[in-house]
């Protein structure tokens, strides 16, 4: 067999058990779970795996799992990433009933398409084509919502990043591997040119209780100080560089209580994103001296604390330029773009940071993510089309003695993984402004 006949074995294979593959991701869709919940969606894949020739290791950052196949011969150790949660959008169609979680981000098709990776790259008739190993990994919490519980398992010591990707690579779940790739649901075939990173942060306003009617000269209102906290942001915009893309947003958990009184407390939880980390640090130390300001400004206290969230995307040219000509491949005609920068943020940017790799997206889907009417139009894309072009980008990786995973692998990264993780510890911290 040739390479191209062994990839017309692999899309013809996964053509075959379609109804396979497009059943596997309805039933994940059907089963909804937030961040480092993923339990049953976990077993679920625990389940698809058992059908393969694949020795599994369970119970990464909680619910992660990881599944691997050797050729026997050496070369490379190419990852298939797929992603197990859902986030919260009550109003999906499939969202679920108690925890309003919901496939929005079709994390359920991309999870499918390592699935049908792992079914078809674990087949004997392909396996003695290729050189070096395969790794297959389910990982938790990419979404960042779920924030209550993640913080309560930091607290307990059970964890120490937001981002499942972040947790698996502390945990060493990635120590061995040499090439990552992942493929994102989305309504054309595409690789962005990077992502943004972000800081999580906890803005806290500490004022003083008084009779808003009465006697408002006895307090210091907190909503005054997170307004002007926010204006000083807002003032901060234009010293940002365009090719920095930062944004800061957020939302404001607690804001006083009762319309008489003065408010004693208020806070305030953004993200800062910036597409390096040393943008992300500049931005956040902006925020931090805004939030300093208005402690001093009203004789109140202050309060920041920061977590580290996901690193930016790098895209690797060379595996980008791989995928590219297997998507146009399977779905000849199609647009294929690539080079758009993508503001929002994925901890597969962590992951970028230490080794070579591929975060694509596939069509199939239409709408809006993250909202109620992002759903599949196509199956056979969304499904089937899916699993075959990172199969075949497998199959480039590893063919010929893997030759062009090898050269792949050796591709500069940002960093190694005690910078990577450094780095991320080195963001946390809790600040104080004001008296004592
Ligand atoms: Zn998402
Ligand atoms: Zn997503």
């Amino acid at each position: 067999m040739d390479k191209n006949e062994l990839k017309r074995f692999v899309c013809d294979y996964l053509d075959a058990h379609r109804e396979e593959r497009i059943q596997a991701g309805e039933t994940l869709l059907r089963m909804p779970e937030l961040a480092y919940c993923e339990q049953r969606t976990s077993d679920f894949v625990g389940h698809c795996f058992a059908n393969s020739e694949l020795t599994e290791k369970t119970g990464l950052a909680i619910t992660g799992r990881r599944a691997d196949v050797d050729t026997g011969r050496s070369g490379p150790r190419v990852a298939i990433l797929g992603e197990l949660d859902a986030l919260i959008v009550p109003q999906h169609p499939f969202a679920d009933a108690t925890t309003h979680a919901a496939h929005a981000c079709g994390h359920h098709a991309g999870l499918n398409a390592m699935l049908g990776c792992a079914e078809v790259l674990t087949r004997p008739e392909v396996l003695s084509h290729l050189s070096g190993s395969l790794a297959f990994i389910a990982t938790p919490s990419e979404e960042c919502q779920n924030q209550p519980y993640i913080a309560s398992l930091i607290e307990a010591g059970k964890l120490q990043f937001f981002g499942g990707k972040s947790e698996m690579i502390a945990e060493g779940v990635f120590d061995d591997i040499d090439v990552a790739m992942m493929l994102h649901a989305g309504g054309s075939n595409f690789t962005p040119s990077g992502f943004n990173g972000f800081v999580m942060k906890r803005l806290i306003f500490h004022g003083k209780s008084a009779h808003a009617g009465a006697n408002p000269d006895k307090g210091v209102n907190a909503i005054s100080m997170m307004r002007s906290a926010l204006t000083l942001m807002d003032a901060q915009r234009d010293t940002f560089r365009d090719e920095a893309h930062v944004r800061l947003h957020g939302y404001i958990p607690e804001g006083g209580e009762a319309v008489n009184v003065v408010p004693d407390r208020a806070v305030f939880t953004l993200q800062v994103r910036a597409a390096s980390p040393e943008a992300i640090q500049d931005a956040s130390d902006k925020v931090d001296r805004c939030v300093k300001a208005v402690a001093i400004a009203f004789g109140g206290e202050t309060e920041v604390q920061n977590i580290f969230g996901f690193m930016p995307l790098v895209a690797y040219d060379e595996l980008d330029d791989v995928h590219q000509r297997n998507v146009e491949t399977i779905a000849p005609g199609a647009p294929f773009t690539r080079g758009i920068y993508r503001p929002s943020s994925t901890d597969m940017g962590d992951v970028s940071m230490i080794i070579p790799s591929l975060h694509g997206y596939f069509r199939g889907f239409a709408g809006t993510a993250h909202t109620d009417d992002f759903l599949i139009t196509d199956p056979q894309q969304a499904y089937v089309d899916s699993a075959k072009m990172m199969a075949l980008d497998a199959i480039d990786l590893l063919w010929d003695d893997a030759a062009c995973g090898r050269k792949i692998a050796a591709l500069k990264c940002p960093m190694d993984k005690q910078t990577y993780l450094e780095k991320m510890r080195g963001f946390s911290s809790c600040l104080k402004f004001g008296e004592e």
